[in-house]
């Protein structure tokens, strides 16, 4: 199995502590299976390529970014799993010169950390 899949065999990534097997369909708190990418895009205001997650572990009544952050409970359509050295070769070959960081966000990204930091190792 993948790396950045093994913890989610029994999710305790974030303080929830769940336990459940997100590689099989149980989900826990932030109802996320795998880490799915709901967009990307290159934001030469912030000099920044972004990568935007789905799920949160949260349920902020005011959340600005409810279709992303409730997902998959908001029945919207994002892009889905992307593996990690796949959305590293994206983000390189579509940086420019300006572009000095990546940006992750979404939900609370602890729910992937693993992903994130694949991908940031692969890139
Ligand atoms: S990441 Fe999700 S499934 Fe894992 S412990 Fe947190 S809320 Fe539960």
């Amino acid at each position: 199995m993948m790396q950045h899949l093994s913890e989610l065999a029994r999710c305790n990534l974030c303080e929830w502590r769940c336990g459940v097997n997100r590689l099989e369909g149980e989900r826990g708190v932030c109802r996320a299976e795998m880490p799915q990418v709901a967009y990307t895009m290159l934001s030469e205001t912030l000099a920044s390529y972004l990568v935007t997650m789905l799920g949160c572990n949260f349920r902020c009544i005011h959340c600005n970014a409810y279709r992303i952050s409730q997902y998959p409970d908001a029945q919207w359509f994002y892009r889905d799993y992307v593996g990690p050295a796949v959305l590293a070769d994206e983000v390189i070959s579509r940086m420019t010169p300006d572009t000095d960081k990546i940006n992750f966000t979404g939900g609370e990204l602890t729910i992937h950390l693993p992903y994130i930091e694949e991908v940031v190792q692969a890139i």
